[in-house]
């Protein structure tokens, strides 16, 4: 399958009973299953675009083949953007009744990867970090009274990682949901509001799959590759949130953040472009602004073009929403943009 390797999906939630009862109606809506549309204003192009009735495991269906092919050795990395409240954490975590995408694919990374013992060999660890202005916070941290200062630094092939991270070995879907009880519980430490902290902080959950071939052909051969998944601050814009001082302060890390994020994708779409039109067209692409912040800086070994990205962009389907759910659909538009090339496997 040669489609780009940095897709662009949208999620419209159902109007919640709030709005409803505040006379809200829907303005945001699908007009097919890759295209759509706000009420008096423009249609978008994406895709796929998901209506307010796709079921979480409809969801899940669209991504499967991506997960897959983590196991394959390729890099992923699945970002939930949007304002918040338009359903990002709905996205990724979902409820225990009816799970998200995150604990879906976990399932089916296990899963598939018993299938696979005939051939290869499969071992996996984790870390869970929050970003909050600009400032890494290891969500894993065995000593929270005395955390560890972390830093960006190169290791010895050139690739930037965290340093002093906590690192848990995993074994299965549940050894990661327990996992991941520890990393939210350190999330909400010191906060009373925990829907305010989540929504001004980058979630990145990393789920490491190291392969031993077991075939003849490629007895020994080890491959890494990563799962990241990444729940984003909120996109909403700085005039309506009346925001000032610590808010004012976070809200302009998570612009800044958001943008550097839009412009990484944006170049590297750019440069898979011209990489498929000449090598001296691909040289002169667009430099690629990884460290412009942490959230790109950290995440740039899986974003590049050995890897497939999966930017799942959320909006509420409220009128009273309809302008802020128009720049998030304008990013998801600049996003998606071009890139036709084929990832390459690690
Ligand atoms: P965000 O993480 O973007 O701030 P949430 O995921 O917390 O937003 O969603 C806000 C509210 O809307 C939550 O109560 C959530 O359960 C609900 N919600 C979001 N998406 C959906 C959906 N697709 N179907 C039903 N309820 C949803
Ligand atoms: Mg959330």
């Amino acid at each position: 399958e040669l489609k780009g390797n940095i897709r662009v999906f949208l999620r419209v939630r159902p109007i919640s009973a709030r709005e409803e009862a505040n006379g809200d109606v829907a303005a945001v809506s699908a007009v097919s299953a890759l295209e759509a549309k706000i009420e008096g204003g423009k249609r978008y192009e994406l895709d796929h675009v998901a209506g307010p009735s796709a079921s979480q495991s409809e969801i899940f269906e669209e991504i499967e083949p991506l997960i897959r092919s983590c196991l394959d050795g390729y890099d992923v990395c699945v970002f939930a953007y949007g304002q918040t409240g338009s359903g990002k954490t709905y996205t990724m975590e979902g409820t225990p009744a009816d799970r998200g995408i995150t604990f879906r694919s976990l399932a089916s990374l296990f899963r598939e990867a018993e299938s696979d013992y005939a051939t290869s060999s499969y071992s996996f660890s984790c870390t869970m970090m929050e970003i909050y202005n600009d400032k890494v916070r290891d969500l894993l941290e065995p000593d929270a009274a005395n955390p560890k200062p972390h830093d960006i630094r190169q290791g010895a092939d050139g690739t930037p990682y965290v340093t002093d991270l906590e690192r848990v070995n995993v074994s299965s879907t549940m050894d990661v949901m327990a996992v991941m009880r520890v990393g939210g519980a350190a999330r909400k430490t010191g906060q009373t509001d925990m829907n305010a902290t989540s929504s001004r902080s980058h979630l990145i959950f990393t789920i490491t799959v190291t392969a031993t071939s077991k075939t003849n052909a490629g007895r020994g051969e080890v491959t890494t590759s990563r799962l990241n998944l990444v729940d984003l601050a909120g996109s909403e814009r700085l005039s309506k949130t009346n925001a000032t001082g610590e808010r004012l302060r976070e809200a302009r890390h998570i612009n800044k953040s958001l943008s550097a994020l839009g412009n990484c994708l944006n170049a590297l779409a750019e440069k898979q472009q011209s990489a498929t039109e000449s090598k001296t067209a691909a040289k002169h692409a667009a430099h690629v602004p990884f460290r412009d912040c942490k959230l790109t800086h950290i995440l740039s070994p899986c974003l590049g073009g050995d890897s497939k990205t999966l930017m799942f962009v959320h909006a509420g389907p409220a009128a009273s929403d309809a302008s802020e759910s128009a720049c998030t659909l304008e990013f998801a538009s600049r996003v998606r943009n071009v890139s036709v090339t084929a990832a390459r496997k690690n």
